[in-house]
């Protein structure tokens, strides 16, 4: 599920300055912080990328800000995809200011909304998929968001599950109120979340589509050179999952990916992501066992040539102006791992 942060909207600005004002920040900043030695690898984490903005998805950008992020990356940085960035990491021959993107979950707009943009710039990317929501599935985060969206009334009871009674408001605070939620149910709550969030569905939004990919979806990627990478079946956390269970989860999400593709799996995303907090090092062990090349968290900080592959950090900057973006991304290119 993807962070909860706040969203910025786009700053007006003559594009010729813009990308004056861009580049100069940019190059004064990277001549000041010196980032490129040791050789470092950044690997990016999107969820979504939204045709139109959506309150109740703030942390995701939309189709506009994703382009500029991207033509940033194309201008300023060095994409690279994963395989290649690992690789080149290993034998010291990055180029200044690599970056890798990747997506996680498995949402059908990464095919038809980021796909076409990552093409046009050439910008290879991996997607890591929780394989039991393909096909019409839904993430407990998206049913929650979902109900409290289409709740009727000006409040809604949640004092079953430990919440309390919340009042609903317009989009606005339901929005805030949904990532309220969100963030109580993901550590806190007594219920387990998918049982919270599938009763509130079944109850404000039956007839719910699902936002994920379809199996059929998914080879497409594939087949359009897209990289296919793990994250389990069902989105656990792993930490807080019995062994045996998380095991599974891994093995099995592994397999049906590479029975859907015909390859191997080289690379795994821990849901959540945030080490020792949403997986241990035992999972570490499970995915090396499993014959996963790397893994990745969403710890901060960049990947350099000592950096644990079953522990590579992942990290995107909040901001959604390419300057403030690409500003964050530097500056976050000095925490190696
Ligand atoms: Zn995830």
């Amino acid at each position: 599920m993807p962070a909860t942060r706040p969203q910025r909207p786009p700053q007006a600005a003559a594009p010729h300055l813009a990308r004056f004002g861009q580049r100069l920040i940019l190059s004064t900043l990277h001549r000041l912080i010196r980032v490129d030695t040791p050789p470092r690898l950044a690997v990016l984490i999107f969820h979504r990328v939204l045709p139109t903005p959506d309150l109740f998805l703030a942390s995701d950008p939309d189709v506009q800000a994703f382009t500029a992020l991207m033509q940033l990356i194309r201008e300023r940085f060095s994409p690279l995809s994963l395989a290649e960035g690992l690789h080149r990491l290993a034998r010291n021959t990055l180029p200044p200011r690599a970056v890798s993107i990747t997506f996680d979950d498995g949402y059908a707009d990464n095919l038809k909304v980021a796909l076409p943009v990552l093409q046009r710039l050439e910008i290879p990317a991996t997607l890591f998929i929780a394989s039991g929501y393909l096909d019409g599935r839904c993430m407990w985060n998206d049913q929650l968001c979902q109900a409290i969206r289409r709740c009727p009334g000006t409040s809604v009871d949640l004092t079953a599950y430990g919440a309390g009674i919340r009042p609903l408001g317009g989009p606005r605070e339901r929005a805030m109120l949904a990532q309220d939620l969100l963030r109580l149910f993901t550590y806190e709550a007594s219920e387990p979340r998918e049982q919270v969030a599938a009763e509130l569905a079944a109850r404000y939004a039956p007839d719910l589509t699902s936002p994920m990919l379809t199996r059929t979806q998914v080879r497409e990627l594939g087949d359009q050179g897209i990289e296919i990478g793990g994250h389990t079946v069902t989105h656990p956390i792993l930490a807080r999952t019995p062994d045996q269970t998380a095991y599974r989860e891994i093995a099995e999400n592994k397999e049906d990916l590479e029975g859907l593709l015909g390859r191997r799996l080289r690379f795994f995303a821990y849901p959540n992501g945030k080490p020792d907090l949403d997986f241990t090092a035992t999972h570490a062990a499970m995915a090396r066992t499993l014959g996963y090349q790397a893994a990745l968290t969403t710890g901060h900080g960049v990947a350099v040539a000592g950096t644990d592959p079953m522990r590579l950090p992942r990290f995107t900057p909040w901001e959604r102006t390419p300057t403030r973006f690409g500003i964050r991304l530097l500056l976050n290119m000095r925490h190696t791992a």
